[in-house]
């Protein structure tokens, strides 16, 4: 966990408004804002739902049991199996910490991740990273990848079928990585892994799993959309309060 000034400068980034004692020196963030009656009113259910979701019946042939991370790699890397490999600069694997307790799930590759080869860069980038650290998370703890590993050209909507033909890499990811917890950002991830078509504000503050591993997963905003609409900023908050908690209570049962 950051304390100080330092994680007030990623909550200032987040939009958060940061809580000051009258009678006291500047109280942490975190529990200042659980005592802000806004907060308390947006806050998740104290003890949420849980909801087992099946794994999306969608999924195209299995690719076999892959235990190499390398292996998998050069599968993503030289797979042709949907019209985005003709598009691609390169494919977008994924980046961080293969022995992660955290996987955050976003949804393709823009066009600057298509450029660089990495998730989650440029202006979004930033800002996941900054959502990320306010729960005392930095970028490089985390495993970081998206539902599709190449660009859809004009960063339109994934098409099912490439949906379907890519999620079984993300299927061989989890399986090699095991996270504790999912963290899935943005309407497309959310729904691509749950197989529903339920708007995102009814898919937030609940309890999801995913996989055959059952792997509890948590549903909030992507970071390009709060860029555009920073008054959800503080429900996104409110989500990652709600994935920190679950990830403690996971590690401490
Ligand atoms: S999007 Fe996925 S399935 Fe389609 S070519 Fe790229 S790696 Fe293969």
């Amino acid at each position: 966990m950051q304390h100080g000034p330092l994680r007030n400068a990623y909550l200032d980034a987040l939009g958060i408004d940061r809580w000051v004692r009258r009678d006291g020196p500047a109280e942490t963030a975190i529990e200042a804002l659980a005592e802000t009656p806004a907060v308390i009113e947006a806050a998740p259910p104290a003890k949420p739902t849980a909801e087992a979701v099946p794994v999306p019946a969608r999924v195209r042939e299995p690719l076999g049991p892959i235990t190499d991370w390398g292996v998998l790699r050069e599968r993503v890397a030289s797979c042709t199996a949907c019209d985005l490999c003709k598009t691609r600069t390169q494919t977008v694997f994924g980046v961080g910490n293969t022995l992660a307790d955290w996987l955050i799930i976003g949804e393709a590759p823009g066009g600057e991740e298509d450029r660089q080869g990495e998730p989650f860069v440029g202006r979004a980038g930033q800002l996941l990273n900054a959502m990320l650290l306010a729960i005392g998370l930095p970028r490089e703890t985390v495993f970081i990848a998206n539902i599709l590993k190449c660009r859809p050209p004009g960063n339109r909507d994934p098409k099912p079928e490439e949906v379907s033909n890519c999620l079984p890499f993300l299927s061989a990811q989890i399986a090699l990585l095991k996270p504790k917890i999912i963290l899935a950002v943005g309407r497309i991830a959310a729904q691509n892994l749950l197989a529903t078509d339920a708007p995102l504000a009814r898919l937030r503050g609940k309890l999801h799993h995913f996989g055959e591993a059952n792997t509890p997963l948590v549903i909030t905003y992507h970071p390009a959309y709060l860029l555009r609409t920073p008054a959800d900023k503080r429900k996104a908050w409110d989500d990652l309060k709600f994935a920190r908690a679950t990830y403690q209570r996971l590690v401490t049962n």
